[in-house]
C-alpha cells in the first residue's frame, strides 16, 4: 500500500470519527485532496486508492497536471481553491469543475462569461473572510449576502456554497469559532432562498472542528500527500 493510500485511509477515519461525534452521517462530508506542489503521479496514486476530487491553488501548475492526466478527466473532479486574479479566469473557467475562491463580482462575471458552452455550469463557492483580517482574501460576512445573490443570478455559474480559510488556531474549541460563523451565514443564505449545499471548511489541522460545525467538504493537503516543499 502506498503512503498516499494509507494517508487517505487515515483521513477517512478522522472524518468518520468526527462525524460520529457530531451525530452526522460521514457520507455527508466529502474529501477534497489538495494536491498543490505535488506531482501528477501523486494524483494518479491517490486516484488508484479511490480519491476522485482534487484541489489546486496555482493555475499553471494545475493545468499541467490536468493535461498530464487527461485520460482520467471524465472520472476526476478538479477544484480551484487559490487566489484568482481576473487575468487568470479564462483557463480556470475552461479546465476546472469547481472554484471555491470567488470573492468579487468581477471575477464571477468573467468566469460565467468564459465558461465554455460545451461544459456544464461551473460550480462556485463564495470565499468569506470570517476572521476579518484586512490582508486576507474573501468577502466580509457583512457583504457576503448581497454578493451571493448577484453570483447566484449568473447564467453559467452554479453557486454551491461558502468557503473559508480561518486564521490557524491550535486549540480545538478556538478552531470551531470561525467555522460556526460560516455555518450561521450559510444557514441565513439558505433561509433567504439560495439553494446552497456546500460548506467548504476544514484543513489538515482543523478537520474535526470543521466537521463538528457542519462542513460538507474538507480540503486536505498535508495529511494526504505529506509536507509541502515550495523550493522547487
Ligand atoms: C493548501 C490549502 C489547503 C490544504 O491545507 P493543509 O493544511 O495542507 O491540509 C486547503 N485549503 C486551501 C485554500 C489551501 O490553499
Amino acid at each position: 500500500m502506498s503512503d498516499i493510500a494509507r494517508n487517505l485511509d487515515a483521513v477517512h477515519r478522522r472524518i468518520v470519527q468526527a462525524a460520529r461525534a457530531a451525530g452526522r452521517d460521514s457520507a455527508s462530508v466529502r474529501l477534497l485532496a489538495v494536491s498543490k506542489t505535488f506531482s501528477a503521479q501523486d494524483v494518479r496514486t491517490a486516484f488508484a486508492a479511490g480519491q476522485r476530487a482534487f484541489g489546486e491553488n496555482y493555475v499553471q501548475e494545475a493545468i499541467g497536471k490536468i493535461e498530464a492526466l487527461a485520460e482520467l478527466r471524465a472520472d476526476l473532479e478538479w477544484h480551484f481553491i487559490g487566489p484568482l486574479q481576473s487575468n487568470k479566469t479564462r483557463p480556470v473557467a475552461e479546465h476546472f469543475d469547481w472554484v471555491h475562491s470567488v470573492d468579487r463580482l468581477k471575477i464571477a462575471q468573467r468566469l460565467s462569461e468564459q465558461r465554455p458552452d460545451t461544459l456544464p455550469a461551473l460550480n462556485v463557492c463564495l470565499q468569506v473572510n470570517v476572521s476579518g483580517e484586512a490582508s486576507k482574501s474573501g468577502v466580509s460576512a457583512a457583504d457576503a449576502p448581497a454578493l451571493a445573490h448577484e453570483i447566484a443570478a449568473l447564467p453559467r455559474l452554479t453557486l454551491r456554497g461558502l468557503m473559508s480559510i480561518p486564521e490557524p488556531a491550535a486549540d480545538p474549541d478556538a478552531q470551531r469559532v470561525p467555522h460556526r460563523v460560516l455555518r450561521a451565514l450559510f444557514d441565513d443564505l439558505r433561509a433567504e432562498g439560495l439553494a446552497l449545499d456546500t460548506l467548504s471548511m476544514g484543513m489538515s489541522a482543523d478537520l474535526e472542528a470543521a466537521v463538528l460545525e457542519g462542513a460538507t467538504l474538507v480540503r486536505i493537503g498535508t495529511a494526504v500527500f505529506g509536507a509541502r516543499d515550495y523550493a522547487h
